[in-house]
């Protein structure tokens, strides 16, 4: 496996460390926005690797788990209705709603459908063309292209019985918002590389220098994490606070200009709702003037819709780095990945999750063998 293996290399991964722990002088607090990045970061126990000074803050960069739950809702209700072919990415069907999931609606008769991608969802509406057909578009940067592809071809194509239910989220609104919290404790950045790869790196020096932060932007792999963590440790050291590459293989400083052109021509900024956060000014994408046709929550009627989060889940102080999962009194009791209370239990990518597949037995007692 080439392109895994090497990225994985444990001679070259002491090294990073040995160079980590050589440069790290006091205490530091670092922030990896992506769940791709928390998953690999709990998985390969790379948190534990790191000297003491060092600690990892998860941040809210699972595309699961920041959709609000009212949005979840809105899904459950088109659902549902007669005639309504629902298409998702498989994840999305566990996801709790506030009274069931689409697992459940499928089992009571809903048409839900996993595609592997939204140009599936319009080839369904092709064929289909006397039902309703509509695909979940949620996610940050990364995913947004091909759902704005998919709404473009729509329309070009003329096939109208095609909507989208649209919760998309943007990363660096989501970093100023962690850096205005008067809780912050986030002194430095992994930056997501993947939705630097469409978006490029232009809006991070900005933010790096009004928040003195600096801002690496890091793949996904373990070398990768090491590296970007290395690279943020030595600008915390010199008191530097820069954007820098340390995922240049896939992220250019224009990004992807197509995919950038299609996201502008589709969508418009708009605030955003983020689960357990709040809303975010300008923080979110919503289908532009051009296209709200082919907006599910105005076709199927659904903007209504208002939800209270549980009062028991703390998934927004993990998504904000205040609390680590296990100190959430449900973790592992009433909370686990096959009953989620929260959406940071359902997702792989979710920092709950990824403590309960890979930590829990390193906690204490009445943790682990709850
Ligand atoms: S353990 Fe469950 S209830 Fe607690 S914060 Fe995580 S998702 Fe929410």
């Amino acid at each position: 496996m080439k392109y895994l293996d090497e990225f994985s290399n444990p001679d070259l991964a002491k090294k990073l460390l040995d160079q980590i722990h050589a440069a790290t002088n006091r205490r530091w607090s670092i922030m990896e926005v992506c769940g791709g990045q928390t998953h690999s970061i709990i998985r390969h126990g790379i948190d534990q690797l790191l000297p003491n000074e060092i600690e990892m803050i998860h941040g809210p960069g699972c595309p699961v788990c920041v959709t609000p739950l009212e949005v979840i809702d809105k899904a459950l209700e088109i659902a549902a209705r007669p005639g309504v072919i629902f298409c998702s990415f498989g994840d999305m069907l566990r996801v709790p709603g506030s009274k069931n999931d689409l697992f459940r609606v499928k089992s009571e008769g809903g048409d839900v459908r996993v595609v592997y991608s939204p140009l599936d969802a319009l080839n369904i509406a092709r064929q289909n063309p006397d039902r309703q057909v509509v695909f979940f578009g949620i996610g940050f940067e990364t995913t947004a292209p091909a759902n704005a592809m998919t709404v473009y071809q729509a329309k070009r194509l003329g096939i109208e019985n095609f909507s989208l239910l649209v919760s998309h989220v943007l990363v660096p609104p989501a970093i100023a918002a962690i850096m205005e919290s008067p809780s912050c404790r986030v002194q430095g950045f992994l930056a997501a590389g993947h939705v630097c790869s469409v978006m490029g790196t232009d809006e991070y020096p900005p933010l790096a220098a009004k928040y003195k932060v600096p801002m690496v932007v890091t793949g996904f792999e373990p070398l990768d994490i090491l590296e970007g963590i290395r690279r943020t440790v030595i600008q915390l050291e010199e008191g530097r606070h820069e954007l820098e590459n340390a995922y240049p293989r896939a992220v250019r400083p224009d990004g992807n200009p197509a995919a950038k052109a299609m996201l502008r021509d589709v969508f418009d900024v708009t605030d955003r709702a983020w689960r357990g956060i709040g809303v975010i000014p300008q923080s979110g994408w919503q289908l532009s003037e051009r296209y709200r046709d082919y907006d599910a929550e105005l076709r199927f009627s659904v903007t209504d819709i208002h939800t209270d989060e549980s009062s028991i889940c703390r998934s927004g102080e993990v998504l904000q780095g205040l609390i680590k999962p296990h100190e959430c009194a449900a973790f592992g009791k009433e909370c686990t990945p096959r009953n989620p209370l929260g959406a940071t239990m359902v997702s792989s990518e979710g920092a709950c999750a990824a403590y309960y597949l890979y930590r829990r037995l390193d906690l204490p007692a009445e943790v682990a063998h709850a």
